[in-house]
């Protein structure tokens, strides 16, 4: 089975617009998203396009504030204090990457964890760890969600999750541990990759080295879910090799058109969740 991320984050999106209309209705008020868009990159131009299009398709406000690419630190730092002040405002992401003069780390941590739609800020990630509620990173949030459409009960299964970062790997194998899967992250230091890979009845691959993972590296019934996006020449393609592995899976994402719609899809559901939060 072929799993359509498109199709699925269709649902999500409309599910919040209705929530949105709904919530207009009873409130007369609807969530707002600040987006900060530093320099020129082309990627993170297109990624925040497709961000304030979709947001404004399904009823958020939606805003754009745009810096030159030498600006610094303490401007941006000041703009988020004035974000999270602003009670009109839901929440704030700040598209990475960012120039070199300004610190990442001291950006993620200025957002308020209640506006912190990107799921980074530590309260969240830490809140995620020890099994809390919390705003979860929109990308392993939209994995989970294809897995379980597929396999509504994760209980006991096997997760083998391919990176480690802090967008993906971590809050994913968190996520599948509040499931109650056996997890295990494996990294570019990890000895006997495919035998790790083998052993998966979940494979989530998030590494971002092109068809990664070959028809030899999972076991039949696998569940392979694709986060990778690489460019080969002009195509865009996954971690793992999908015309060979989709025959022995129970289900797979595609790429693209797996898990990609899935992220911004839950971008929406994050904000709604925000604002839904800021009204109690
Ligand atoms: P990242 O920060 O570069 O992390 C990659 C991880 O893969 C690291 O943990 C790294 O190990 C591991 N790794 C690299 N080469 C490896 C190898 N040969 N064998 C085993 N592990 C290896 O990347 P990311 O931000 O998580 O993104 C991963 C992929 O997902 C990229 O292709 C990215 O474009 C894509 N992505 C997709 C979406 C979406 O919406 N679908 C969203 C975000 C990212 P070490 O930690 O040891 O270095």
């Amino acid at each position: 089975m072929i799993i359509d991320g498109k199709k699925e984050a269709e649902i999500i999106r409309r599910e919040v617009q209705e929530e949105i209309l709904n919530l207009k209705s009873k409130i007369n008020k609807t969530p707002s998203l600040t987006v900060i868009l530093i320099g020129d990159y082309a990627p993170s131009q297109i990624y925040v396009k497709n961000k304030e299009k979709s947001a404004k398709e399904v009823g958020i406000n939606s805003e754009v504030v745009r810096y030159p690419k030498n600006v610094s630190e303490k401007e941006i730092l000041k703009k988020i204090d004035d974000l999270n002040k602003d009670k009109n405002i839901s929440g704030i992401l700040v598209q990475l990457p960012l120039p070199d003069q300004i610190s990442k780390e001291k950006i993620i941590n200025a957002i308020h964890p209640s506006k912190d739609v990107d799921g980074f800020n530590p309260v969240n990630v830490g809140n995620l760890s020890s099994g809390y509620k919390s705003i979860v990173p929109c990308t392993p949030l939209g994995c989970l969600l294809l897995l379980k459409k597929i396999e509504p009960q994760l209980s006991g299964k096997h997760a083998v999750i391919i990176g480690r970062s802090n967008l993906n790997g971590k809050p994913m194998a968190q996520l599948l541990l509040k499931e109650d899967c056996t997890v295990t992250i494996v990294h570019s230091k990890t000895k006997n990759l495919k035998d790790e890979c083998l052993k998966a009845d979940i494979l989530v691959a998030a590494v971002g080295v092109p068809h990664l993972i070959k028809k030899d590296w999972v076991k039949n019934n696998v569940i392979v879910i694709d986060v990778g996006i690489n460019k080969v020449g002009e195509k865009i393609v996954g971690d793992v090799k999908f015309d060979e592995v989709k025959d022995k899976t129970k289900a797979i994402t595609p790429v693209p058109g797996g898990v990609g719609p899935m992220t911004i899809a839950c971008l929406l559901k994050n904000t709604l969740e925000c604002f839904k939060a800021h009204q109690i």
